[in-house]
């Protein structure tokens, strides 16, 4: 057991746990992240990227206002990060435009603009061709779209090393290699976690393992259920312009990033663990986006690589304490969107840990036990 003990322990270097061990070390907590391979290279080395809060939700999804305010956060996150660690996170906020491909998708999309806008969001509908217009290299096949202005995109690699950084920098220690085995708790408190290389003391855990989340909290007799779907990704690269915002569709999206790449994405395999790359999904992948974007044909190819979502069985992620046992936190779940998520969910849980905004009934929803309770309340 090494000698030192810390504030707080954040178990996972993907987004999630490197933005939460950033806004630990930003109150001036010690801190210690600990990664069980290289930092981000789970799902969040996977990522597409998008900020795409109002493309991924309606406005009645209970986490719409959390997606829409960690949104708001990225400009002043951005040119925080670049101070503090040097990267540059690709941050674009040129807009995305959510595609129909046919009349029964248009007639959806044009009911979720409504309640878009009733909510105060900005989001306009454009025919398909208005959206050609915007998106010269779009196909015939879009017959209508939504506009949002303010969804965008940013390198989501880049956002986990500069959260993990800038946590570094502000004085977190951070541990590569370094798998959770145990979580020690004594009288109904944390004491520390049990690494490979021995105990780290603390006063707080927080819980940000991806999928995997789950498999520390069964030894305590806490059930938190995850599943993985994993999803296949491909770049290509185009020496002529293609696109200018995200173009986001039924099973397929399309995201152009700087130094002409082009991103496409992603499959969906529920419950599939391994992160092979198959012949299937890509396949899958590309007859969509040649559909969308005829020009892709003539791309380059880049790479292609695959990664685990991490998903609840309501789909909501899990955030908070966990009740009866003093100073454990989870930030787990975040399925499709721990990218846009990853500010608000680094400060609200480095809040809770500083004993403040505890109570906040918008985060009743996500509360890691409430599974736990509807088996309690089914007996
Ligand atoms: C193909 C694809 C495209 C996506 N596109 C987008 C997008 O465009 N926008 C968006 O917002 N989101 C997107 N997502 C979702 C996003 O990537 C995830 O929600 C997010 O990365 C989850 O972050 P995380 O930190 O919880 O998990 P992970 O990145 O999986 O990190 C968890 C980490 O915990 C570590 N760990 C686990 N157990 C232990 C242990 N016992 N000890 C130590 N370390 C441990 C793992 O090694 C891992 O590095 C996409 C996901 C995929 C797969």
């Amino acid at each position: 057991m090494n000698g030192q003990k810390y504030d707080a322990a954040v178990i996972g270097g993907g987004v999630i746990g490197s933005a939460t061990a950033y806004y630990l070390a930003k109150q001036g907590k010690s801190v210690i992240l600990l990664e069980n391979e290289r930092l981000g290279a789970q799902a969040s080395r996977a990522a597409a990227g998008m900020l795409a809060a109002q493309a991924e939700m309606d406005a009645d999804d209970p986490l719409f206002e959390l997606a829409v305010a960690s949104r708001r956060m990225f400009p002043e996150l951005a040119a925080e990060l670049k101070e503090y660690s040097g990267i540059d996170i690709g941050l674009q906020r040129k807009g995305l435009l959510k595609v129909a491909v046919n009349e029964a998708q248009a007639e959806e999309l044009k009911r979720s603009v409504s309640l878009q806008i009733a909510s105060g969001s900005r989001a306009e509908w454009l025919s398909g061709d208005e959206a050609r217009r915007l998106e010269k290299g779009l196909s015939e096949h879009v017959a209508g779209a939504i506009g949002f202005a303010e969804d965008g995109q940013v390198n989501a690699p880049e956002l986990s090393f500069a959260f993990a950084k800038s946590a570094a920098l502000l004085g977190a220690e951070i541990r590569e290699y370094a798998e959770v085995r145990r979580i020690a708790a004594v009288n109904g408190r944390i004491e520390g976690v049990e690494t490979r290389a021995g105990r780290i003391a603390c006063d707080q855990v927080a819980i940000a393992g991806g999928v995997w989340s789950g498999e520390l909290l069964a030894d305590l007799g806490i059930r938190l259920p995850l599943y993985p779907v994993k999803g296949e990704v491909f770049s290509v690269v185009h020496s002529v312009p293609l696109l200018t915002r995200v173009i986001f569709s039924h099973g397929c999206y399309l995201v152009p990033k700087q130094g002409g790449r082009l991103v496409v994405g992603a499959t969906t395999r529920e419950g599939d663990y391994d992160r092979k790359v198959t012949v299937d999904g890509l396949l899958e992948l590309m007859n969509k986006a040649q559909r969308l974007l005829p020009g892709i044909a003539g791309c380059e190819w880049e790479k292609a690589w695959a990664g685990l979502r991490p998903q609840t069985p309501d789909g909501l992620p899990y955030l908070g304490r966990v009740e009866g046992l003093e100073g454990l936190y989870i930030a787990a779940g975040h399925f499709r969107n721990g990218i846009l998520l990853s500010p608000i969910t680094g400060r609200l849980i480095a809040e809770m840990m500083a004993g403040s905004g505890a109570e906040d009934e918008r985060l009743r929803p996500f509360r890691p036990d409430r599974f736990a309770e509807h088996e309690r309340k089914g007996r």
